[in-house]
């Protein structure tokens, strides 16, 4: 058996130990004599893990008792159009800062409702920084300012909590759980799982409870975060195996250290793969110091051409899915929580090879 390593955006890499504890309990479950496929939501054995699971995210992250954890489905894309459904029932306007082609995919589902305010764009830069925080132009009615912690596509973070007096909102898909959060400071987070959480099929959702009264009322029930909140996100059959690969995912990270220890790790590798990027003169990452992703690091070779062969040849080192996003183009490495320093180091290896014999 060989596992390579896989720099995919997501669906991500999981870490080894989380599967290989996932296929010793897969055909019986801790002697229950059936797998976690198999049961019922509502049975207790299930019921068990998904508490667990929860107790453990909200340990790790350090969550308020007065904030719910909700386990939802329809990816983060679906949350995109429940961020305004669920915080527009008492009027006001949803504000967006734009940083990126996640960001206005989320405001392309508040205009839907006619309810998208842009307080700052990113354009103006051509999306290499954010916008600074006295840039920020909020609507005299906000409801919210909804923002993307971390562009999976672009490669850029942003590198301060926007601090506006109205409940914050953020897409947290690519950084959830790579770094500690105050928690505090946001309305609502939502993360995509299949990226720092676990395999995909599941979104969560963490909503301060003061904020589960303003859904409006066309809210469909399975988007609305008050009946997620009230019904222990059982409302209808969630997504059981991953819900519980998720849990696996959290005393894995527990078992590492929890955040604190990743922030570590993952600020390290981050930085080894930009030094090598900067010092190269054949490899470019366009973004800000700044706002340089720690998860998703686009990089372009001087020679465009050379694309195909450095994929091609980056596959044959067992180093898969380095290819950017096609809006992009060049290369993107995502180095998130599961990602171990040594596959960072393979790859700088790998780029400095490349380099020497194609540049
Ligand atoms: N937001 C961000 C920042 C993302 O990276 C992604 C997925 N790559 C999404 C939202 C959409 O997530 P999903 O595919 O789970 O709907």
């Amino acid at each position: 058996m060989t596992r390579h390593f896989n720099f995919c955006s997501g669906p991500a890499m999981l870490p080894t130990a989380v599967l290989e504890r996932a296929q010793q309990e897969m055909l019986d479950y801790q002697g229950k004599g059936l797998s976690v496929m198999e049961m019922s939501h509502r049975s207790s054995d299930f019921m068990a893990i998904a508490e667990r699971a929860e107790a453990d995210l909200r340990e790790l992250l350090a969550v308020p008792d007065n904030y719910s954890v909700l386990f939802m489905q329809g990816g983060a894309t679906m949350q995109f159009a429940g961020v305004p459904l669920n915080l527009l029932g008492n009027g006001g306007t949803g504000n967006y800062l734009d940083t990126g082609i996640w960001s206005q995919k989320a405001i392309r589902e508040a205009e839907h409702l006619d309810s998208a305010h842009v307080v700052a764009s990113a354009s103006d830069n051509r999306y290499t920084a954010a916008p600074a925080p006295a840039d920020l132009s909020l609507s005299d009615d906000a409801a919210y300012l909804h923002y993307c912690e971390n562009e999976t596509i672009g490669g850029l973070q942003m590198d301060y909590v926007p601090d506006t007096g109205v409940p914050l909102v953020c897409d947290m898909s690519s950084s959830i759980l790579s770094k500690p959060i105050d928690i505090t400071r946001y309305g609502v987070i939502y993360a995509g799982a299949q990226k720092n959480i676990g395999p995909a099929g599941i979104v969560i959702v963490i909503v301060r409870n003061d904020l589960l009264e303003r859904a409006r009322r066309e809210t469909p029930t399975l988007l609305k975060w008050k009946a997620f909140a009230d019904n222990g996100s059982m409302l209808n059959t969630p997504a059981t195996y991953a819900w519980y690969l998720s849990g696996l995912v959290f005393d894995w990270l527990k078992g590492q250290g929890g955040v604190e220890a990743m922030a570590r790790i993952n600020a390290r590798k981050a930085a080894k793969l930009y030094e090598a990027i900067d010092a190269s003169g054949f490899y470019g990452n366009p973004i800000a110091p700044a706002n340089r992703s720690q998860m998703n690091i686009p990089f372009m070779l001087a020679d465009e051409a050379l694309n195909p062969v450095f994929l091609n040849e980056a596959e044959e080192a067992g180093l898969l899915n380095l290819k950017g996003h096609r809006s992009v183009g060049g290369m993107r490495a995502s180095i998130y929580n599961a990602m171990p320093e040594a596959g960072v180091d393979r790859l700088i290896e790998f780029m400095r090879d490349f380099e020497q014999r194609h540049g």
